[in-house]
């Protein structure tokens, strides 16, 4: 299928690995030149060489932190207001509800809430001048049902939500859209280290909790980047102008609900 988005201009942040990676790549394969975005400048321009090397499209790379203000000032001056903006970042850490204090909840909200609302705010008003934008917001599976060991991402992540609910009504009139990506468990270097705490915990091999958590899950597996990827093009193509302010769930059908 033709996404209809050759030569659209995106910024993906945290791109150099994993679920961002996977957006970055089908981009790229729909014909989207990219600004990629990574702390680590190593792997970021490893991964940008070989997308330019695969698709042939235009790759800026910004090695920074997407969580802080200066981070922020810098990718949004290598895009120069995109056309399809992508947003990402790492995820909090694991541990239970009493092991939290203001600042590790402040710095969750930074990373998973309050970043993608600033890029947000920033790219929006670009978008809405020229009639025609895509916003994808990678968020969890923890939105639609909470994930007990993971109660910072809960928590900031459903605050976004509830932010793009009520902006994305705001913005479509305008041609723009927003939605949100909610991954289940993925193959990525995320899920290998959520794989090494239950193993430490349970004093089980990684492949065992690994095992575990696949027999849990009606796919019976995990999710890949590249699908998760295309879902992402999807939803930033010419086709999905009418999906607005969607919650859309990657997880192979573990988050056991009828809608
Ligand atoms: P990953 O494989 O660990 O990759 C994370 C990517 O983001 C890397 O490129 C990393 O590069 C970059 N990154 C991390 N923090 C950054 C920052 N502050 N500024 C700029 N770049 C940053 O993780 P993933 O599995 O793709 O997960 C992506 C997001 O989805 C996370 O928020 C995760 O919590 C969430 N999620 C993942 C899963 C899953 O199963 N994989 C499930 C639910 C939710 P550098 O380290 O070099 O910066």
């Amino acid at each position: 299928m033709d996404l209809g988005i050759k030569g659209k201009r995106a910024l993906v942040c945290a791109s150099s690995k994993g679920l961002g990676l996977g957006c970055a790549e089908a981009l790229a394969e729909a014909g989207v030149d990219l600004v990629m975005n990574a702390r680590g400048a190593e792997a970021l321009e490893a991964a940008a060489e070989d997308i330019r090397t695969r698709f042939g499209v235009s790759v800026t790379t910004v090695a920074c932190d997407v969580t802080t203000a200066e981070g922020q000032a810098e990718v949004l001056a290598a895009a120069d207001t995109p056309d399809i903006l992508v947003t990402n970042a790492g995820g909090p850490p694991p541990g239970i509800w009493s092991d939290w204090d203001r600042d590790d909840f402040i710095r969750a909200l930074d990373s998973n809430m309050l970043t993608p609302i600033a890029l947000m705010k920033a790219c929006l008003p670009a978008m809405m001048d020229r009639g025609w934008g895509r916003v994808v917001n990678i968020t969890s599976q923890s939105v639609k049902a909470p994930i007990p060991a993971l109660g910072l991402s809960n928590a900031a992540r459903t605050g976004l939500t509830g932010y793009v609910a009520g902006t994305a009504r705001q913005v479509a009139p305008s041609g723009v859209t927003i939605n949100n990506l909610l991954p289940g468990i993925h193959d990525t270097d995320r899920a290998v280290s959520l794989d090494s705490g239950v193993s430490r915990q349970q004093n089980i091999s990684v492949e065992q909790a690994r095992e575990q958590r696949e027999g849990t899950i009606p796919a019976r597996r995990y999710g890949t980047r590249a699908e998760f990827g295309a879902t992402c093009a999807f939803l930033c193509s010419q086709h999905a102008g009418f999906i607005v302010g969607q919650n859309v769930l990657l997880d192979g059908g573990a988050t056991n609900a009828t809608i």
